[in-house]
């Protein structure tokens, strides 16, 4: 049974067929709808503003930041990037982020983690004034998606339910269990599930019989960081797989036991010397009756929301209710 690709799919649980959600393509819907809302936002005079903020050189850090720059760029929305160097201080941090906070044309303010050693991330995190905390990292934030207040939650887990409302895929009343507990991923993911009246359970490193618990899941989402670890024995026929995992394969025979001879894996390994494997098993998609790729699926999504986010906030900050402007 070959998956069938589908932008935007439109599935029922019976679905037989497994179906690839293509995050690239719905987070190019998604930054449409926000080119719309900045285009509409600029009528009123208003034009959203995200700075991010780049420590050192860390090479990965400056591949993704670069991107989300250059979304903003293509989207209309106002961005800067500062790029204090590795050696700054926490203090100085503090006093970097205080004055983007008073900055009335700055909406959204990233830190790009991770921050070098000495620096103080959590206190940092929580010195971003809330209304501004476009990552949605800060306390406040979780505690209004924890109370379903209007508010900037994570991108990732945001992302994750984006997929699943437009592919039409029933949440309400779905058993949907989330390996992972971390408080970017897996606890806002559960918590935006039970918002969204699923029936969650949250599995973590000290979860008796993981197997046992993911088998009775409609909804499956794997947010381990640990490659194929999620595997087919452990999904219930069916089952929608939200694969969140990002893990870098750099031995052969590792890559050939998760995708034997696929041509298109053996070039990309050949090209780059790894292949990126997500924390679900791919022989476990066959099982599913809808998954996301990796890379292409949840992973897709991440700086769409971002600039979902940046919006969103400059609209909250000017009393402006989120959605369409
Ligand atoms: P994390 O902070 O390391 O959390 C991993 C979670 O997995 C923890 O809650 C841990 O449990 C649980 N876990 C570890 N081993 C387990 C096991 N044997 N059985 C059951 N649970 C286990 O990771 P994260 O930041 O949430 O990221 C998870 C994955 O998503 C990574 O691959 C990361 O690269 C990827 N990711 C992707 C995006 C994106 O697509 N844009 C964004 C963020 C992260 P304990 O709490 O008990 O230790």
């Amino acid at each position: 049974m070959s998956p069938s690709v589908t932008a935007e799919p439109v599935l029922t649980a019976s679905t037989s067929t497994p179906h690839i959600l293509d995050g690239i393509a719905i987070a190019a819907g998604i930054k449409a709808e926000v080119a719309d809302e900045v285009a509409a936002l600029a009528q009123q005079g208003i034009r959203p503003g995200l700075a991010v903020i780049l420590v050192g050189n860390v090479p990965a850090s400056e591949i993704y930041v670069r991107s989300k720059v250059k979304t903003c760029g293509e989207l209309g929305i106002y961005s800067e990037m500062l790029t204090p160097p590795e050696t700054i201080t926490t203090d100085e941090m503090l006093e970097l982020v205080a004055g983007l906070n008073a900055r009335e044309d700055i909406d959204g303010i990233l830190i790009q983690l991770p921050l070098p050693k000495h620096v103080d991330t959590r206190r940092l995190l929580e010195a971003v004034t809330p209304d501004k905390d476009v990552d949605g990292f800060h306390p406040v934030n979780a505690g209004r998606l924890q109370s379903g207040q209007p508010g900037l939650a994570p991108c990732t887990p945001a992302g994750i339910m984006e997929i699943l409302r437009r592919s039409n895929l029933p949440v309400s009343g779905q058993n949907a269990v989330v390996v992972g507990r971390s408080d970017i991923v897996g606890k806002p993911a559960a918590m935006m599930l039970l918002n969204a009246s699923a029936t969650v359970t949250i599995c973590h490193s000290k979860t008796k019989d993981l197997g046992a618990v993911t088998r009775g899941a409609d909804i499956l989402v794997a947010a381990i960081g640990r490659a194929g670890f999620v595997t087919a024995e452990m999904v219930k026929p069916g089952a929608v797989l939200i694969d969140v995992g990002i893990n870098r394969v750099t031995d052969e025979a590792e890559m050939k036991s998760f995708f034997g001879d696929d041509a298109g894996r053996a070039a990309t390994f050949a090209k780059r010397g790894s292949v990126v494997v997500g924390d679900i098993h791919p022989a476990a998609f066959a099982v599913s009756s809808a998954y996301t790729p990796v890379p292409g699926g949840v992973g897709a999504l991440t700086i769409a929301m971002l600039m979902q986010n940046t919006v969103t906030a400059a609209k909250l900050r000017r009393g402006i209710p989120a959605g369409k402007a």
